[in-house]
């Protein structure tokens, strides 16, 4: 039987695998759980590097975004930020007709 819920509001009882970690990791993020889940998520986070490198580059990315709406993109992203766009710029313009 197919027992899989889109997107679970809460997390199952029991250890945390990586599939659960991986489906509550913005809300772990965004300090949305209880802190239940949240001790679990942790112990989780703790033993398994892969899920806790994951949670790293998403909190990072989230801090990011979140900076920069509200203050300047510093130097280093605008520059790569810039030369990224510019690299699809030149696979775009090609002959415009
Ligand atoms: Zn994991």
């Amino acid at each position: 039987m197919n027992t899989i819920a889109p997107t679970p509001e809460a997390m199952p009882e029991g250890p945390v695998d990586c599939r659960e970690a991986m489906s509550h990791l913005y809300r772990y993020i965004d300090n949305e759980m209880t802190l239940d889940e949240l001790e679990r998520m942790r112990t989780h986070l703790e033993k398994c590097s892969e899920c806790h490198y994951e949670m790293i580059t998403a909190q990072d990315l989230r801090r990011l975004l979140r900076r920069s709406c509200i203050e300047r993109a510093p130097n280093e992203l605008r520059k790569r930020v810039a030369a990224k766009i510019a690299e699809l710029r030149e696979e775009v313009t090609t002959p415009a007709s």
